[in-house]
């Protein structure tokens, strides 16, 4: 398995209060697979997609990402990790406001031991137009071709998206997803994505519940729908 989460824990101690976040998770994902995680607000979802990305860390079990056990890095070695192999897109986009929308997506390439072609990728997400705009002069949909393409740029192995369109319209939000369905297609990135929408389970691979901290069901659908014929 490329993505393998085994028995993963995690908690935060806050004072002398401590909250059990994950209660031994396990996950599975193949090489070009799409992923996705359902559950409730404070389920954990966040949580553990940062924990695979190297943002945090787990308190026990193992995570292994394209034969790297992510659980055994140094902190050196997680920072490299994130920057050469993961590849994040949030729910508000997270852009610089004070660059334009190629410097953005520049920054990350300079990065990278592998970026892929600025304008190429500009293009891909249907940007290129817009190359020297603000990120406040875009529309959110816009906002968030550009957090794909910063993405995407350092040509990730894993593309994690947590909620990416958890602030849009419906019709913004079939757009994103059309475009991340194409670039696992035309990359052959693997993604996992975190959503509230359980029609959007339609177009993965591999579904899984979570509820407080757990996952309560597995799924692993045979045919995937393309993005725009979801029945939402
Ligand atoms: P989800 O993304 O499913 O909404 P999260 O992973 O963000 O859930 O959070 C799960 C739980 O962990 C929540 O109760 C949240 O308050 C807690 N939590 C998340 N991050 C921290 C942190 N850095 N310190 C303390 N508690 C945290
Ligand atoms: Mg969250």
């Amino acid at each position: 398995m490329f993505v393998h989460l085994d028995n993963v824990k995690k908690s935060y101690e806050t004072g002398e209060v401590s909250t059990t976040v994950l209660k031994g998770v396990g996950m599975e994902l193949d090489k070009g697979e799409v992923g996705v995680i359902l559950g409730p607000s404070g389920s954990g979802k966040s949580t553990l997609l940062n924990i695979l990305g190297g943002i945090d860390r787990a308190n026990s079990g193992k995570v292994t990402v394209g034969g790297i056990d992510v659980t055994g890095l140094d902190d050196n070695q997680l920072v490299e990790y994130r920057r050469e192999h993961v590849g994040f897109i949030f729910q508000f986009y997270n852009l610089i406001p004070n660059l334009t929308v190629g410097e953005n997506v520049e920054i990350v390439s300079n990065i990278s031991k592998s970026p892929l072609e600025i304008d190429k990728v500009l293009k891909a997400v249907g940007m290129l137009d817009k190359k020297s705009r603000f990120p406040r002069e875009l529309s959110g949909g816009e906002q968030q071709r550009v957090s794909i393409a910063r993405a995407v740029v350092k040509n990730p192995n894993l593309l994690l998206c947590d909620e990416p369109t958890g602030a849009l319209d419906f019709n913004t939000s079939r757009d994103i997803l059309k475009l991340l369905q194409q670039i696992n297609k035309d990359y052959g990135t693997t993604i996992l994505m975190i959503t509230h929408n359980t029609a959007i389970s339609a177009m993965a691979n591999r579904v899984y519940k979570v509820r407080s901290g757990e996952v309560i069901e597995k799924n692993v659908n045979e045919t995937v729908v393309p993005a725009e014929r979801i029945e939402w």
